[in-house]
């Protein structure tokens, strides 16, 4: 059995571990186009704004260690090409140039996605730089860190755009101008209540800036450099622009073949991991997931769905047949001072699903009112209003906001409803909840 797998990192990574204690014999052999393997993006933005100062921080285990377990890796090898009837992939070595096929009896395509870059003119201006490969995170941070780059523009306001947010105030830039097109910050994963409290802690902070609505046109260049950017509505100056409009899967390479994909190229897998070609599985942020409540294969690139389901491909590319359970969109984000989680539906997404369901929205306190640091804390439940099971969840707050989510996300998993999230036995201690916990309160309040 000869197992390839496409990608080094937190899918295909997993995957290949998974694999190789469950089938010993299996000849497993990984192409990764960069010379770094399972590694975590997820700690980038934190690196570019030093909160932590060595980038191998990121790296979980070096390529040598894998090498030296015997794990078969080759990195700097790009594979760009396939052949579905002779099981045969072509790979370029981007250090010799030399191009060679290999053959698998098993493929899995671990390749993740790109940053989607917008029609923005002038975008090769240096000085304009995007975050998602560990290069990019170097590279950004060693510009970041100089002292006349001051005036920072991040375009887009999802999750990777408030990250850099953070960054560049916590190396004390001057300004930062946030710019989104949408009408909200992280529009698609929370609703409006929630994303209220996030924009107005963004405001809150002397040098940042938040635009809604608005629509970057041009990076304004000087001898090849950025030095401002114009929109529909104006025109700022800036040292260095950021763009974190979104990503799309790394999966061009595969068009020809047939291969089912969403309309943004993702490729649909089943509850194994495999796409709609026999021998060929996928996960991580090239593929789609399926969603526990939507009932729907959706694209959430996470980490987390990454790491669980490239674990799952590794069982059954060793001939197991184990089954993923199905995603949440369970996330988390912090905002500046204010952290917020998600899970399960939205609002627009109950919307969009045409069902009958019911919302509440309840601003509590974190805590009790005489240990020190007591705290507003915003919760919002999306409630099935026939069956009254819970279908979405988000909090926001400056303390004990994201965890409370995993509780909701267990919920929601186990199709709890609201009468019982208002009587659960969440635990209680003066520095941590108040005897009512905020989400037994949501529960009940929950009509
Ligand atoms: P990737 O990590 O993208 O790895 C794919 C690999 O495939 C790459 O190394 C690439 O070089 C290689 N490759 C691509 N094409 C080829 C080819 N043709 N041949 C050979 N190799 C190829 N997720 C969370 O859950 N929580 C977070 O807080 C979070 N924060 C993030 C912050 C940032 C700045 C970024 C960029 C991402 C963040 N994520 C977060 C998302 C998370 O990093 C991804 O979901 C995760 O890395 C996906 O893993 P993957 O293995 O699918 O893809």
């Amino acid at each position: 059995m000869k197992i390839i797998i496409i990608g080094g990192v937190a899918a295909g990574m997993s995957a290949a571990a998974k694999a190789s204690r469950i089938d010993k014999n299996a000849e497993i052999v990984i192409y990764e186009k960069t010379e770094i393997v399972s590694w975590g993006a997820c700690g980038l933005p934190y690196y570019v704004g030093n909160f932590y100062e060595d980038p191998n921080n990121m790296i979980a285990r070096p390529v040598e260690k894998f090498i030296e377990a015997g794990m078969n890796i080759k990195i700097k090898h790009e594979v760009i090409g396939i052949d579905i009837e002779k099981k045969e992939i072509t790979i370029k070595n981007l250090v010799t140039g030399e191009i060679f096929k290999d053959n698998y009896d098993k493929l899995m395509v671990a390749t993740g996605a790109h940053a989607i870059m917008p029609p923005i003119k002038n975008l090769s201006a240096k000085g304009v730089y995007t975050l998602k490969d560990y290069t990019d995170g170097i590279i950004l941070k060693e510009e970041m860190m100089k002292e006349e780059i001051q005036d920072i523009i991040v375009v887009g306001a999802g999750y990777i755009g408030i990250e850099v947010v953070e960054a560049a105030k916590h190396l004390g830039k001057r300004s930062v101008r946030l710019i989104q097109l949408g009408e909200r910050v992280l529009l698609e994963s929370f609703d409006k209540e929630i994303t209220d409290v996030m924009e107005e802690e963004i405001r809150a902070h002397e040098g940042v800036e938040l635009h809604l609505e608005e629509a970057v046109q041009e990076i304004i260049e000087k001898d090849g450099k950025v030095v401002g950017i114009k929109t529909n509505k104006g025109e700022y100056k800036a040292d260095l622009v950021v763009i974190s409009t979104g990503v799309r899967p790394n999966t061009a390479f595969l068009k020809e073949t047939g291969i089912e994909m969403l309309p943004n190229g993702a490729l649909v897998i089943d509850e194994f991991g495999k796409t709609s070609i026999d021998s060929i599985y996928s996960a991580g942020d090239c593929a789609t997931v399926y969603h526990r409540v939507r009932k729907e294969n959706v694209y959430i690139p996470l980490a987390t769905t990454a790491n669980k389901i490239g674990r799952i491909v590794g069982e059954n590319l060793a001939g197991k047949n184990t089954p993923f359970a199905g995603t949440l969109g369970s996330a988390a984000i912090k905002v500046l001072d204010v952290e917020a989680g998600r899970t399960g539906i939205t609002e627009n997404e109950a919307i969009k699903m045409g069902i009958n369901y019911k919302t509440v929205f309840v601003k509590d306190k974190n805590q009790t009112n005489y240990y020190p640091g007591r705290e507003d804390i915003f919760v919002k439940l999306i409630y099935n209003a026939d069956t009254r099971v819970l279908l979405g969840a988000q909090i926001a707050g400056k303390k004990g906001a994201v965890l409370r989510v995993d509780s909701l996300a267990t919920a929601i998993y186990s199709e709890l409803t609201v009468d019982e999230i208002g009587m659960m036995d969440f635990c209680y201690a003066p520095p941590f909840a108040r005897t009512w916990d905020v989400m037994n309160v949501a529960g009940n309040v929950a009509k």
